[in-house]
């Protein structure tokens, strides 16, 4: 007998430490809820992640078999069940954050010395980290390492009959939300991924940034595949496969628009690979400046940036769909952190934990990567990116139809007004929309005010 530990791996398919297990024994499949690894995990991302847990030992149950869900410590949870059924090995799919990885650690700890093996799997990834250079500069030179390196095919379910025979009557928690998720599982995951395979994934790259058909077709004009990879609720090489043989079958313009979607499974890689070299991402700065960062300290700031009421639309729009959806497009995701970070001036660790906080597809490696990636301390090819919120909404929303499915209060606003919202006289703004907020900080003055600060810390100034 063997046991299968999940983790953040959700499913039963494509996950490689189960298929690898079942090979040549039985497996009993186990979860435990262990209250301190939830500790840093944001409600809604939690209340997420523990429906998927239901959808697995349900869909466990329809297998003849059954989840096992034990609560407590891990490593003694997992040493008593693996005592109780005589157990010789403990397979599992390797996790990168650090409160998971010190849980592993312990893990492999209890079981050393013992006749039971512990067998780690790479299995959130399609490439190792380890395979690649300790560091790279840029993404692009990231890609270009990361592309050559062969993906395997994704893991087939384990058949029924290698899967113990066991039934647990445990009942799985699920907290209330204060939002609407979506429905959790592979099957979902499954439903919605082949929607965007029928159409959305042809003109990916041509759609992806355009807001209004965000609005319309959330899940058209890109995947919203991020909650269900951030829960492992579908496989990464399922992901890959099913994109590259579309992208096979087609050519021309369809085939770089597929080619476009694998490149953005290439950025979840690197910042896996970044939290993989850097344990410490998610709270230290990844470059190192001659000169420390002058962030300010502006709590009202930060107060009307959570609320949505900066007098900024795109900004707006985006942290009322944050606080709404639990997501937010990445168009205007990268907008809002540059914002903060940028034109508030505002330590990108305050934005980081509130996305943590917020986001039903919460992803350490990825939230603490863009983090840092947008407020220019991370890996990027520019020594200072500053998204300019107006310009942006010109190019990406020029219509308004996303500000103004979120901001209510400018709906009635002609749509060129919007765009130039924060550049409009007081008394034109008044005339328009009183209800809605004055800019928080001049756009141009924020602009350049950031700017120095950079430059002061590189020491350009
Ligand atoms: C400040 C900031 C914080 C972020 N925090 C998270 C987070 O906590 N969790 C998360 O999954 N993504 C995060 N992202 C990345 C990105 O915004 C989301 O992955 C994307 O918007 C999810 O929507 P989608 O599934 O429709 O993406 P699609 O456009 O359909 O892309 C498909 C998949 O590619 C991956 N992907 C695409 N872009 C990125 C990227 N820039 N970085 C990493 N992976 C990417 C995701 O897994 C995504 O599901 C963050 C981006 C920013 C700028």
């Amino acid at each position: 007998m063997r046991l299968f530990w999940h983790q953040r791996d959700l499913r039963t398919r494509d996950v490689v430490g189960l298929t690898v297990a079942a090979r040549d024994d039985t497996v009993l499949p186990v979860y435990v809820y262990d209250a301190d690894a939830f500790g840093p995990v944001g409600r809604r991302h939690y209340g997420f992640q523990m429906r998927g847990v239901r959808a697995l030992k349900r869909r466990y149950r329809e297998l003849g078999s059954d989840l096992i869900v034990r609560s407590g410590d891990t490593a003694e949870e997992l040493a008593a069940l693996a005592d109780s059924v005589d157990a010789d090995a403990v397979y599992y799919g390797e996790h990168y954050r650090p409160s998971r990885r010190d849980r592993q650690q312990a893990v492999e700890e209890r079981f050393a010395g013992t006749d039971v093996d512990t067998e780690p799997r790479t299995d959130l990834v399609l490439v190792d980290p380890g395979r690649l250079d300790a560091s790279y500069p840029t993404h692009s030179q990231f890609h270009g390492d990361w592309e050559q390196v062969p993906k395997s095919t994704p893991y087939a379910e384990p058949d029924a009959d290698a899967l113990a025979s066991v039934s647990d009557g445990t009942t799985v928690p699920v907290p209330d939300v204060d939002i609407d998720l979506p429905e959790a599982g592979n099957d979902a995951a499954r439903e919605r991924f082949d929607r965007f395979l029928d159409t959305g994934i042809y003109s990916y790259s041509d759609t992806r940034d355009d807001l209004g058909r965000a609005v319309e077709a959330p899940t058209q004009a890109v995947s919203r595949m991020s909650p269900y990879l951030a829960a492992g609720m579908i496989g990464i090489r399922e992901l890959w496969a099913d994109a590259s043989e579309r992208y096979e079958a087609v050519h021309g313009r369809e085939r770089k628009n597929i080619d476009k979607y694998r490149y953005e499974l290439s950025w979840r890689e690197h910042n896996y690979h970044l939290l993989y070299h850097n344990p410490d991402l998610g709270e230290r700065n990844y470059t190192s400046f001659p000169n420390e960062i002058q962030w300010r300290d502006d709590e009202t700031g930060l107060a009307a940036w959570k609320r949505g009421e900066t007098g900024y639309p795109l900004v707006d729009a985006g942290m009322r769909q944050l606080n709404a959806e639990g997501y937010v497009h990445n168009r205007p995701r990268q907008v809002v952190a540059s914002f903060l970070t940028k034109h508030l001036l505002v330590d990108w660790r305050e934005g980081a934990r509130h996305f943590l906080e917020q986001l039903v597809d919460h992803d350490y490696a990825s939230n603490s990567g863009n983090w840092q990636w947008t407020a220019s301390t991370g890996t990027d090819s520019v020594d200072v990116r500053i998204f300019d919120p107006v310009s942006q909404m010109s190019k990406y929303d020029a219509d308004a139809r996303y500000v103004k499915e979120y901001v209510p209060e400018l709906r009635d606003v002609p749509a060129g007004k919007v765009v130039d919202w924060p550049t409009l006289s007081r008394s034109t703004r008044d005339d328009l929309a009183p209800d809605y907020a004055d800019p928080i900080v001049d756009r141009n003055e924020g602009y350049e005010r950031a700017q120095r600060t950079f430059e002061a810390a590189l020491g350009k100034r």
